[in-house]
């Protein structure tokens, strides 16, 4: 097999792009965890990656996919039998239930229909039949990367307290930290689940857990059996900048690169971006007319869109051939979603003219593959950037005029 020129095109919805500058910062010696260089790095990113869960309070960090920060929340915070509200708003949200019912949780999982995000109301009405406050927690994915729908989670926060209902509020931010807008404090969420390889542009193998005070305080009487997730002995080390374990040293240092990245553009200007892309690439399917599978512009995704295919199409042929021809890998659907739909990552380390070349590679390939579509997706979505590019030079040139 001959080698292919060029770059390979990574638009999935994660692991994404991982720039050069954070493989760099990686490319360096592993040093002693336990010494005072370590020390030192701990502490600093401790501290920084709480900016980007706009928390005040504890984020801790652990070796692993997001999935084991999934666990984390559920062990830290729940005792067996423990009733969890859960809204089903695709994949991820299913594989979050499951694993609750695994670990002896007892599941309540409100049915969605994959293409529209978390309803509030139904939550609200859930917690207030439960008057005795059996239900300890309620779970929601923020960013449901399997449909490309974002669930307003402000909404639910407001829906828990015109409830008045004492239970946690659990958040899947995994495609959403540094993508869309995520605020753990204002929003008052009590767990906020992260993982590296989506917005953080790095590498997968880094878990984080934002944790409120009242989180803090139920994992005090949670009886869940843990040892490795457990929350105290990670923030007892953490206060000296350490873990108590071997941490994931390089991927630290590439996170380190990763929030100097975030900060330099600045967090809203980053979240901007994703905005615009997510709104370009909507504007070639719409072109295309093809359909985008959230069906709630606005729930629609920043981070990943989700593209439906005619009826009688195989989106994982075009998905095939799209790899084979263009050397680009883009999302598979997932569950239910197998076959008919592919998507579009577009968050992370990304730009306009990435945006292009992932755009003109799908455009391609739908007329190889011969699904039926209309041309003109990727001039909608160049239209789309230039416009937003003039609005913001319009901007500048105000408040440097
Ligand atoms: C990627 C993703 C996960 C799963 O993370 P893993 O690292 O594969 O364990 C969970 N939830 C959401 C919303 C995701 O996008």
């Amino acid at each position: 097999m001959s080698h292919p020129s060029g770059r390979h095109f990574l638009q999935i919805p994660g692991p994404t792009n991982v720039p050069e500058r954070v493989l760099r910062a990686m490319a360096r010696p592993t040093i002693d965890h336990r010494g005072p260089e370590f020390a030192r790095l701990g502490l600093e990113l401790l501290a920084l990656i709480k900016q980007v869960f706009k928390t005040k309070h504890s984020v801790v960090i652990f070796p692993t996919s997001g999935s084991g920060a999934w666990e984390a929340a559920l062990v830290n915070t729940l005792s067996p039998g423990d009733k969890v509200l859960m809204f089903e708003t695709g994949q991820f949200s299913f594989l979050w239930q499951e694993m609750a019912g695994r670990l002896g949780v007892d599941v309540t999982y409100l049915p969605g229909d994959w293409r529209h995000g978390v309803d509030a109301d139904t939550i609200e009405s859930k917690l207030r039949e439960d008057r005795e406050h059996q239900i300890k927690a309620v779970g929601v994915v923020h960013n449901e990367t399997s449909t490309g729908v974002a669930s307003n989670v402000a909404a639910v926060r407001k829906a828990m307290d015109r409830a008045g209902h004492p239970a946690l509020l659990m958040v899947d931010t995994i495609s959403s930290l540094a993508s869309i807008d995520y605020r753990h404090d204002e929003w008052g969420v009590d767990v906020g689940i992260g993982g590296s390889q989506k917005g953080l542009m790095l590498p997968p193998g880094l878990g984080f857990n934002a944790i409120s005070e009242k989180a803090l305080a139920a994992s005090k009487s949670a009886r869940m059996p843990r040892s490795y997730w457990d929350w105290q002995a990670m923030l007892a080390n953490n206060k000296n900048g350490l873990f108590p374990y071997t941490p994931a040293t390089n991927l630290l240092y590439g996170l380190r690169e990763s929030l100097a990245m975030l900060h330099e553009e600045g967090l809203d200007n980053v979240l901007r971006r994703h905005r615009r892309h997510g709104e370009a690439t909507r504007a070639a399917v719409r072109a295309w007319r093809l359909e985008v599978l959230c069906l709630n512009p606005a729930e629609y995704s920043s981070s990943s869109t989700s593209v439906v295919l005619p009826p009688g199409q195989n989106a994982d042929e075009l998905r095939k051939l799209i790899l084979e021809q263009f050397n680009m890998s883009l999302g598979n659907g997932l569950g239910r979603l197998a076959g008919k739909v592919f998507r579009i990552g577009h968050l992370g380390d990304f730009n306009d003219l990435m945006l292009a070349g992932t755009l003109s590679g799908i455009e391609m390939g739908l007329e190889l593959a011969g699904v039926p579509h209309h041309k003109g997706g990727v001039q909608a979505a160049l239209d789309s950037l230039a416009e937003a590019a003039k609005g913001a030079h319009a901007d500048a040139a105000q408040v440097h005029g």
